[in-house]
């Protein structure tokens, strides 16, 4: 039995990775200061005795009595409304953070994973994207906080790997939808389906040819296992998504159907910086572990638009 922290643990790939976490036998401290995260997520796990709620903003440095084996460090808004709402806060938790997370991987001798993300590709001009792309990001719009806040966090990372020796995993996530999204947070597949069972109009912003890859969220849970659990050699960065690319027009005629819903599609502007496309080369992740997502489109946003059925009927 490890001892595993786990950054952002009450968000929603932080709250499904500290579940299976326990499911396989370990004491779990999820620290959390639910910016963007919820109890409501990690309220069936509350009582378990080897899980361990800890509050705490991680731009504040975090002294732990007790050792830890690995952390995996989610910490961070990941919705672009949200990490641009405060953006010298998205920027200090990406930085600072990452720092103090690093830091307290040194004490303890940890294994430390860091949740990194495409964005770090930016508007990328290589289709698809393998990891030795160094992306097209601009350093002074309105996403920069957050790319380039993951870009630093992934410098840091790999300086303390090298000057320090921590054992470090960088992973780069792609667009990843599930259950427990929060329902207002702005993110394409939640905006969508709630908007369908709620008999609103879809809203697609610019002309909806842009394209994502979307990964359920249990293949990527498992990528994350797998990733931490590799030679301490093989330290990334490693693409994590599901290949199968579609537009946004795609995306919202498939929620459309699936939901049965009378919805129409509302047309609003395209956000500034907003990458064209996006799609994970992920030849490494199967090279090195084994891994490839295993649940189509489809089959996720059915239980999703099922999460969010239950939801709605209890009111939200
Ligand atoms: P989320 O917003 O649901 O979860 C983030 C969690 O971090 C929340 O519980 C929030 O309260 C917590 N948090 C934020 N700032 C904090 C701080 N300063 N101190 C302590 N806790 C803090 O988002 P998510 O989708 O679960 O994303 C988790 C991680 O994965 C993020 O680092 C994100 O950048 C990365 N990621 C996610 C996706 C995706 O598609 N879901 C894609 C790429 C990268
Ligand atoms: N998007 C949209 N309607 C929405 C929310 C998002 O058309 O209600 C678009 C957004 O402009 C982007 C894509 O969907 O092109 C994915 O957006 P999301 O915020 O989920 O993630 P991103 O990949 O941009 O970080």
């Amino acid at each position: 039995m490890k001892t595993i922290l786990v950054t952002g643990g009450a968000g929603f790939l932080g709250s499904f990775l500290c579940e299976r976490l326990l499911g396989e036998g370990h004491h779990v401290v999820c620290l959390d200061n639910l910016q963007t995260g919820s109890l409501r997520n990690i309220d069936t796990l509350l009582p378990n005795g080897r899980f361990t709620f800890m509050p705490h903003d991680i731009v504040q440095p975090v002294y732990l009595n007790f050792a830890v084996d690995e952390i995996y460090h989610l910490a961070c808004p990941a919705s672009p409304p949200q990490y641009q709402a405060d953006p010298i806060r998205t920027l200090k938790t990406s930085v600072l953070g990452s720092m103090n997370m690093l830091g307290l991987a040194k004490q303890w001798n940890a294994r430390i994973m860091l949740a990194s993300t495409s964005e770090v590709y930016g508007d990328p001009l290589v289709h698809p994207q393998s990891e030795s792309y160094h992306g097209n990001v601009n350093p002074t719009g309105p996403r920069a906080c957050y790319d380039e806040g993951k870009r630093c966090a992934e410098t840091l990372f790999f300086d303390y790997y090298r000057q320090h020796g921590v054992r470090i995993k960088v992973v780069r996530i792609f667009n990843t939808y599930g259950p427990r999204m929060h329902e207002q947070d702005g993110r394409v597949v939640s905006n969508f389906i709630t908007q369908a069972l709620k008999g609103h109009n879809l809203t697609v912003y610019g002309d909806g040819s842009q394209t994502r890859s979307f990964c359920y969220v249990d293949d990527l849970i498992e990528g994350f296992i797998r990733m931490m659990h590799s030679p301490d050699d093989f330290v990334g960065p490693l693409n994590l998504g599901n290949p199968g690319e579609f537009t946004v027009q795609a995306l919202a005629d498939k929620v459309i159907r699936q939901t049965g819903s009378t919805s129409q599609i509302t047309r609003k502007p395209l956000p500034k910086d907003d990458p064209a496309r996006r799609r994970p080369d992920i030849t490494l992740a199967g090279e090195k572990l084994g891994w490839k997502p295993t649940v189509p489109l489809e089959e996720g946003l059915k239980r999703t638009i099922a999460y969010f059925q239950t939801l709605l009927k209890e009111g939200g």
